[in-house]
C-alpha cells in the first residue's frame, strides 16, 4: 500500500495510524521535515491548530508542510482542516493556505461543541457517523472544492483535487470509507509525482 505520513507533533496521531493500517496503507509518523521525503501522502490530525502551528514553527516544519501540501495528497481532519484552509477566522491565524475555503474555529458554539451525528454523504454506501469535537465550520468554499458530506446543509467533508479535509474525526468511527478514499488519492498522487 501507499506510504502515508501522519503529522505527529500533537493530536490524535495513533487513531489515524490505525485507520490507515486497516485500509492497507503504511502509516509513518512525521516529526521532522526530512521525514516527508518519499511519502505518497500526509494526514494532519485533529488537536489544537494554534498549538500545531507553534510546534511546526520549529525545525523548518511549517515550510516543509507547506511545500508538501502544495504538491502532494494531504488529508486534514478538524485542526488539520483548519491548517489546510486558505482563510481562518475566530481568531484569524496563519495556515498552509492550500484549500480554497474559509474555516471558522470552534464554529458550532460552546454548549453543543461536541456531538456524534449521522451525516449525509455522496460517498457510496449512504450516510456515515461523524464525530465532532470542538469542530471548525467551513463557512465558504471556492469553485474547485467538491462537497462530499454535509451537516445541516453545510460542508463537513470536502475534496479539492489531491486535498481532502473533514471537520469531523473519521478516524474515531469504525467506517473506513474516508480513509479508503484518501489511501486511493495517495496511491494515485504519489505515483503521478514519482512519474513527473
Ligand atoms: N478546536 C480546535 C482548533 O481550533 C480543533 C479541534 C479538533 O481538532 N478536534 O484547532
Amino acid at each position: 500500500g501507499p506510504r502515508i505520513g501522519v503529522l505527529a507533533l500533537q493530536g490524535d496521531v495513533d487513531a489515524h495510524a490505525r485507520a490507515l493500517a486497516e485500509v492497507g496503507a503504511v502509516a509513518v509518523p512525521v516529526r521532522l521535515p526530512a521525514q516527508l521525503a518519499g511519502l505518497d501522502g500526509l494526514v494532519i490530525p485533529g488537536g489544537e491548530s494554534s498549538t500545531l502551528l507553534k510546534l511546526a514553527a520549529r525545525d523548518g516544519m511549517f515550510a516543509g508542510l507547506k511545500g508538501f501540501a502544495e504538491t502532494m495528497p494531504v488529508f486534514g481532519t478538524c485542526a488539520g482542516c483548519i491548517l489546510l484552509a486558505r482563510r481562518v477566522l475566530r481568531p484569524e491565524q496563519a495556515s498552509l493556505g492550500v484549500l480554497d475555503a474559509t474555516v471558522e474555529r470552534n464554529g458550532y458554539g460552546r454548549q453543543i461543541d461536541s456531538a456524534i451525528l449521522e451525516t449525509p454523504t455522496v460517498l457510496p454506501g449512504g450516510a456515515m457517523e461523524a464525530v465532532y469535537i470542538r469542530a471548525p465550520r467551513i463557512v465558504a468554499t471556492g469553485p474547485a472544492v467538491e462537497v462530499l458530506a454535509t451537516r445541516d446543509g453545510e460542508p463537513v467533508l470536502v475534496r479539492q483535487g489531491r486535498l481532502l479535509a473533514a471537520t469531523f474525526h473519521p478516524e474515531l468511527s469504525a467506517d473506513r470509507r474516508v480513509h479508503r478514499l484518501f489511501r486511493d488519492m495517495a496511491a494515485a498522487g504519489g505515483e503521478a509525482h514519482r512519474a513527473a
